[in-house]
């Protein structure tokens, strides 16, 4: 049975450190291997923010990876559809990392894809992560608008092209999450739970949590992210898939879980609110992407923080180009709607200004 490796304060670089000491992770990695760090950059929004891998993670990994020997390291990911990596990649100070540790950064948004059968169908996987020798995933755990939390198996999404990420989302996403996290399967997870969002994964209403953890199944991984977070894993349905198409465990036994240090003070994770649920209970949502999605659960927050309430029906997704109707449609997929918040994504000011002059009509 995999086991977990715990660590609990707020220095991401001296904790990552100290987690792959304690796993001893070079002794899993064969002599003169290519290794790549996937971190989550989903959008340009600060760790602090609670919504990407903070840069001590990545410079804790380089620092251990280099003192043992191993110097073929590279960092890989791409942002979410609407976003740029590169963007992302200065908000988040990776670049002061890459230049303090002669470390390059590949933005996989420009990368080459290899087509790989899964157990869903065939999918393109970008070429760096598919053939790196061993691949690090770096995610951050936290909650999703769309899948109630996000952390190690969803983060092999940012592996994928954009046209690949809007057929996840015509799809549904559960399915071809797990069918991608079964296929590519990181060598290694480190996840950066220190102040995650526990609704959105844009940030914005980060909670400080203060804790990382370490393990190889990334199944596992999500199961007990899950339980940190109160969320009950039914309501994750790409985690049990996962497990279905041999991408690892569900079973946490207390045993599995080897903790480093003591929290300081009484760190017990709180539970995820119903915010976004009760926030998007009105939403016609037909295979939106995440940003198209998450624009609007921000457009609808700032929205009710200025007094607008607006409780008609809100259109959504791809789901919806093409079709006329009456009502608010959020996105160019929208356009035959009577208002429509145009933009791919649009921001969440512009679905907030159109809240508010829909309120009034
Ligand atoms: S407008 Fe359509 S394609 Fe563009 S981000 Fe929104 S849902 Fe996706």
């Amino acid at each position: 049975m995999a086991k977990i490796y715990e660590i609990f304060g707020n220095d991401a670089h001296a904790m990552t450190m100290a987690l792959m000491e304690a796993a001893d992770i070079a002794a899993a990695i064969p002599g003169d291997a290519s290794v790549a760090l996937k971190p989550n950059l989903v959008m340009a929004g600060t760790p602090e923010s609670g919504a990407t891998t903070h840069a001590g993670v990545l410079s804790g990994c380089i620092e251990y990876l280099q003192s043992h020997g191993f110097s073929k390291i590279s960092i890989i990911e791409g942002s979410w559809v609407g976003d740029q990596t590169g963007r992302a990649y200065k908000v988040c100070g990776y670049d002061k990392v890459c230049q303090k540790y002669g470390v390059p950064f590949y933005d996989l948004k420009r990368d080459d894809t290899v087509t790989v059968e899964t157990d869903l169908r065939p999918m393109e996987i970008c070429r760096r992560a598919w053939e790196a020798d061993f691949l690090i995933s770096l995610p951050v755990l936290k909650g999703h608008c769309q899948t109630t939390m996000t952390c190690a198996l969803k983060n092999c999404k940012g592996c994928i092209p954009d046209r690949e990420k809007r057929r996840f989302h015509k799809e549904g996403l559960m399915k071809p999450i797990a069918a991608l996290a079964a296929a590519l399967r990181p060598d290694l997870y480190i996840v950066d739970s220190i102040c995650g969002d526990l609704n959105f994964e844009e940030g914005g209403t980060p909670v400080q949590t203060n804790r990382m953890y370490l393990g190889t199944d990334p199944v596992q991984i999500d199961t007990y992210g899950c339980h940190l977070m109160g969320i009950d894993t039914a309501e994750v349905p790409y985690i049990a898939l996962a497990e279905r198409w041999g991408a690892g465990s569900m079973e946490v036994r207390d045993d599995d879980i080897i903790t480093l240090n003591q929290p300081q003070s009484s760190l017990k994770y709180p539970a995820a609110t119903g915010m976004v649920r009760q926030l998007t209970r009105n939403v016609r949502q037909n295979s939106a992407c995440s940003a198209c999605y998450a624009a609007l659960v921000r457009g609808l927050y700032s929205a009710g923080d200025n007094g607008i309430h607006y409780s008609g029906p809100i259109a959504i997704g791809q789901g919806w180009k093409g079709k006329e109707f009456e009502g608010l449609g959020i996105g160019n997929c929208c356009q035959g709607a009577t208002c429509c918040v145009k933009g791919c994504p649009p921001t969440g000011k512009a679905v907030m200004e159109a809240l508010a002059t829909f309120s009034k009509k």
